[in-house]
């Protein structure tokens, strides 16, 4: 892997409190589960090298590529609603920088940051991170990415299970996340070290504010106008992140820290996918208010170098903003181009509660609605399919440009949650054909994949499938 170098040259921008080097400790009898061939090509990784068994041992931590200098980052956060001073990638590992991009292994052992944790990642968890990345990025919405995954024989304990421990390889342009500005806020020197951090973010996700006057009001500025597009997107898709905690909300507005996520089934508003949420601080309809909530916490470490009342009247904004381009969206998916705001927010009010009503899949609706192939049998949503076919009397482009647009913006597939479980239980007997299979789909939702097909519609015996945070 000669031509492969890392480098971590961008430490020298950040405070040495905001990081600790820390060797990996590599798994047992690393074995490869899946390959993402065309990230790995994308950064710079050959067929012969991918192939080789240098790789493996490259996402298993053990071998150590040119320049690379390993650490883990520190971070603060607020849990489901309490302040946690000091968390920290407690079970990743940063390799260093290939391009823009950082590499990072999840599951590779303990950290200073650590707590009570083991540093590992259990199989499960880690094909639905690695799935999911790609699944996102397939959607065209912003993510980290994987670009492989290894089981091992290392044992983990999980509640009362006894599960082996894997490893992802994760990149992203930018690992820092508002629990990383709680950190420099809550640290000895605030100021200064908010200044530094704010510089390194505008440096490596902001590049256009470097030299203008009120760069960090402005950094925070664009860090809300990224979290807004980024729940746009999610609620679109009906994706529902499940641990919203500020110590996993991206600074560069980007999908990060997959844990019990789903995608939206049988629409329900309410929604509640991650089983340790008990009072539905996460649920599907909640993400855009807590999105805010935590951008108000941002608002608060920002205050030692920008005015505090103009970051918040800014997030102010946050909810009006939101709903404007929400709505916008979901327009575009019911192909009306000759939108009207207040007219057509109701149209698709009115859909989610015939949807809700009716018990109505979300993907397989939109899809079968761009392909004229739906065949439903509900009450309220054929009512309301009616008012909608009277509404595209008004429209200016014909049935067939509509549908074209539709279609191109409608997947056929999200990963649901019995999916993702069919992959892992062939996984965990050591058949990874669906994993990759299901990779392939991820990067193309709006692809055929007939001899998928089953996994368009939800489970026959349907009962929606939570996950906790154990993982
Ligand atoms: P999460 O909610 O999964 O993003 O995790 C919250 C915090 O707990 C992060 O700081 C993680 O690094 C840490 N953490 C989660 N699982 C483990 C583990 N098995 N070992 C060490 N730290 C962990
Ligand atoms: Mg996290």
């Amino acid at each position: 892997m000669k031509n492969i170098k890392l480098s971590t040259k961008h430490l020298e921008k950040l405070d040495e409190s905001l990081y600790s080097y820390q060797n990996s400790s590599p798994l047992i009898k690393p074995k490869l589960v899946s390959i993402n061939k065309k990230l790995a090509k994308k950064l710079g990784f050959t067929n012969e090298q991918i192939d080789s068994k240098e790789f493996i041992e490259f996402i298993n931590g053990s071998y150590i590529a040119n320049g690379s200098n390993t650490y883990a980052n520190a971070y603060g956060g607020h849990q489901f609603g309490y302040q946690v001073l000091s968390l920290g990638d407690g079970r990743a590992l940063n390799l260093g920088k290939i391009g823009d991009q950082h590499i990072q292994l999840k599951g590779s052992g303990i950290t200073p940051y650590s707590r009570d944790g083991d540093g590992r990642a259990v199989l499960r968890s880690s094909i639905r991170e690695y799935l999911v990345s790609e699944a996102m990025y397939g959607l065209n919405i912003p993510t980290t990415r994987a670009m492989a995954i290894i089981d091992s024989s290392t044992r983990v304990y999980r509640n009362y299970d006894v599960e082996t421990a894997s490893i992802v390889l994760r990149t992203s342009s930018s690992w820092i996340r508002f629990g990383s500005f709680e950190f420099a806020y809550n640290s000895k020197n605030p100021k200064e070290n908010l200044e530094k951090l704010a510089d390194f973010v505008i440096d490596e996700s902001y590049p256009h504010l470097k030299d203008i006057q009120n760069r960090y009001e402005e950094l925070y500025f664009g860090i809300v106008d990224r979290t807004i597009e980024l729940i746009v997107l999610w609620q679109s898709v009906g994706f529902m992140h499940g641990v919203m905690n500020t110590d996993n909300m991206s600074i560069a507005g980007l999908t990060i820290d997959y844990g019990p996520y789903a995608f939206m089934e049988e629409f329900d508003k309410g929604f509640i996918c991650n089983l340790s949420d008990k009072e539905g601080r996460y649920s599907f309809e909640n993400q855009p208010f807590i999105a805010q909530w935590n951008l108000y916490v941002l608002a608060k470490t920002f205050s030692p170098i920008a005015n505090e009342e103009i970051l918040e009247s800014y997030n102010d904004q946050f909810i009006g903003r939101f709903k404007q381009s929400y709505f916008e969206l979901m327009a575009n998916k019911l192909g009306l181009v000759d939108y009207e705001y207040h007219k057509d927010n109701n149209l698709i009010t009115k859909l989610f509660k015939a949807m809700e009503d009716d018990n109505v899949d979300y993907t397989s609706f939109f899809y079968g609605l761009s392909w004229n192939t739906l065949d439903l049998e509900g009450k309220n949503i054929n009512a309301w399919l009616g008012e909608y076919h009277q509404r595209l009397q008004q429209e200016s482009i014909s049935q067939e440009e509509r549908l074209d647009k539709m279609k191109k913006i409608n997947p056929k597939y999200v990963l649901r949650n019995y999916m993702l479980q069919d992959a892992i239980d062939a996984a965990e007997k050591d058949d990874f054909t669906l994993v990759n299979d299901f990779l392939e789909i991820a990067q193309n939702p709006f692809g055929e994949h007939p001899e998928y097909e089953y996994y368009t519609k939800p489970k026959p015996e349907w009962e929606p499938l939570r996950c906790s945070c154990s993982s």
